[in-house]
């Protein structure tokens, strides 16, 4: 049986699909998969005690319903040392596997300002016994998400500034044009191992300057010609 025929035949309400706001509209844009791109950015690798000329970069997921659009996100359970990783999203129209770089950006919807919130203590645990990500990376709200402006409108960003301030001082900053994988790049990379879809969105790395939030924090990030997510920590 197609699954996708199956709906009316569910055994309870399977709720609402999760989806994020394009900006200055009352549209949605109907999330599938999040991706995320780890140590994207060198300097960031380097501070996390890594050497990205010996490590390229690699994927990890998060679960669409990790989102949340601005507004607050509850610290979770479990963890001691959360941090805040500010992330330009890269949301995507269309998909398929093996995309070739040069057509890649045909793909790309738009883009928004995400952070990849860590449970980094969990992380740190899971590298060192060789376990998955998940508990660190993959919890409930650990994905804020500003709303999406097309690319039809502000094209397809290589450059600008990447910043995030904690309660108003500057703790990341970088530019765009630090990305390791560009934006072509890492949506060819993930179509050679996954076959991509309208509504899969690509959290693009973090750069310097990651650190531990608090209760009562307030980060507000920004991204040159995208936008910008501002969240409080409760
Ligand atoms: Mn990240």
């Amino acid at each position: 049986m197609n699954l996708q025929d199956a709906a009316t035949n569910y055994v309870f309400d399977p709720g609402p699909r999760v989806a994020l706001p394009v900006a200055g509209t009352d549209l949605l844009f109907p999330v599938h998969r999040i991706y995320c791109v780890g140590r994207n950015y060198a300097a960031h690798a380097v501070e996390m005690g890594h050497d990205p000329n010996k490590e390229p970069p690699f994927f990890f997921q998060k679960n669409p319903d990790n989102l949340v659009v601005g507004g607050e996100f509850p610290y979770p359970p479990m963890s001691s040392d959360v941090h805040h990783e500010i992330e330009m999203v890269v949301a995507l129209k269309s998909g398929g596997d093996s995309i070739a770089i040069e057509r890649a950006l045909d793909c790309v919807f738009g883009y928004g300002v995400g952070l990849d919130m860590t449970r980094r203590d969990l992380q740190g645990k899971a590298k060192e016994m060789g376990r998955p990500w998940e508990v660190g990376k993959a919890f409930e709200a650990s994905a804020p998400c500003s709303p999406l402006v097309p690319a039809s409108h502000i094209g397809h960003p290589a450059e600008g500034a990447i910043w995030l301030d904690v309660n108003g001082a500057r703790r990341q900053t970088g530019d765009l044009n630090q990305l390791i994988w560009k934006v072509p790049e890492m949506i060819s990379y993930l179509s050679s191992l996954f076959t991509l879809a309208a509504g899969d969105i690509i959290m693009s790395g973090t750069p310097a300057g990651v650190g531990a939030v608090n209760r009562g924090d307030v980060l507000h990030g920004h991204i040159d010609g995208v936008g910008e997510l501002e969240v409080r920590v409760v």
